[in-house]
């Protein structure tokens, strides 16, 4: 299967954080048929091993997570409306009219709208406001909560956008959950290379929960295989649209990115400052292959390797990302030719990684 074939997949498997059984199945399965070992552990992270030379080369952990943000039914109302909860980053500004589905009791997936006051009626005070989300209810057609209870809806059921994957021109695409199902598509077909171009380390790609919840859920993964070094792969925003011009310089198209600092100061108070080691084998990668290297620093974003690198004493981690557009709403857009370099760059760096690597910073 091409990278685009498996990124189509993944955006099209709902996997909310804590609820991500579709992902781990489908991303087990497609890593079996390449890795030596393909494990889940009880937290859902699927660890792949490729084995290197020997087992004491090197371990390095390559990741994706598998979650994506959501919602939550916090209430059901007597007419049979949903309240809904964030799970993660979701944006109110696109919920208004947005289709999204829920799981229900029997894990079956059922739509339902978000409702809108009609425009024809919209008072002049409200037509430019975003309802907070606890104004906010979905409409899934029931008449009463019996009605909504008898669909199999429950306080507690996850939520999602209805996942969507379009081809834009120029060999783009815009769907739900490109953050992160994109990453996991390169997983894979790292995976695939890997399998017949083996490394001298040995590889441990893993598929990880929960960061769109609380970031922690590949610690659990870096704390069993005790890697030597890990690289993380998301997204990272880019900013070559009308609404964004000039907040950073990262622009579709211009190759893979590499994270030289990351900040989240809202409850995480958490980042990545690669390590020294790490920044250096991709940037010598990337020149090796003669492609253009993004660099980028920016607060008000992280991924779970800022986790990652405090487990055991200290893993040496660095982020690996390409560059997306709207990112957390439903039509997250990207351009496959900058994932396609990434898959590159990352192979090059897990294939040459040094057998002498360690992560002394003396
Ligand atoms: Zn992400």
């Amino acid at each position: 299967m091409k990278l685009i074939e498996y990124v189509e997949k993944y955006c099209l498997t709902p996997a909310i954080s804590g609820h991500e059984d579709l992902m781990i199945k489908s991303l087990s399965q497609d890593l079996q048929k390449f890795a030596d070992e393909v494990s889940v552990d009880n937290l859902g992270n699927v660890i792949a091993l490729i084995k290197g030379k020997s087992e004491s080369a090197p371990k390095v952990m390559i990741f994706a997570h598998t979650d994506q943000i959501g919602m939550f039914v916090k209430s059901i109302t007597e007419e049979g409306f949903l309240k809904i909860v964030r799970l993660g980053g979701v944006p109110e500004r696109i919920l208004a009219g947005a289709t999204i589905q829920i799981k229900t009791k029997s894990s079956q997936i059922i739509s339902g709208v978000i409702g809108t006051i009609s425009h024809h009626l919209t008072p002049d005070d409200k037509k430019y406001v975003v309802p907070k989300i606890e104004e906010m209810y979905v409409d899934i057609g029931a008449k009463s909560k019996t009605d909504a209870l008898a669909l199999g809806v429950e306080v507690g059921s996850p939520a999602f956008y209805e996942p969507k994957f379009t081809k834009l021109a120029n060999n783009r695409i815009a769907a739900t959950s490109v953050d992160d199902r994109a990453g996991c598509a390169v997983l894979v077909k790292l995976a695939e290379r890997l399998s017949t171009s083996k490394p001298a380390a040995n590889i441990y790609l893993v598929g990880s929960v929960q960061e769109e919840f609380n970031l922690r859920g590949a610690m659990v993964a870096a704390q069993q295989i005790k890697p030597n070094a890990a690289i993380s792969l998301d997204l990272a925003v880019s900013t070559d649209t009308p609404d964004m011009k000039g907040v950073n310089e990262l622009a579709l198209d211009k190759g893979p990115i590499i994270g030289l600092y990351t900040f989240h100061g809202r409850g995480t108070l958490n980042g990545l400052i690669p390590h020294p080691k790490m920044v250096k084998i991709v940037e010598d990668s990337a020149t090796k292959l003669k492609m253009n290297l993004q660099r980028h620093a920016s607060v008000g974003m992280l991924t779970d390797a800022s986790y990652v690198q405090f487990v055991d004493n200290g893993i040496p981690c660095v982020d690996l990302a390409w560059p997306t557009r709207y990112t957390h709403s439903g039509i997250e857009t990207c351009s496959l030719n900058d994932l396609e370099n990434l898959e590159e760059l990352a192979f090059n760096v897990l294939k040459d990684f040094p057998l002498n690597f360690t992560g002394s910073r003396i």
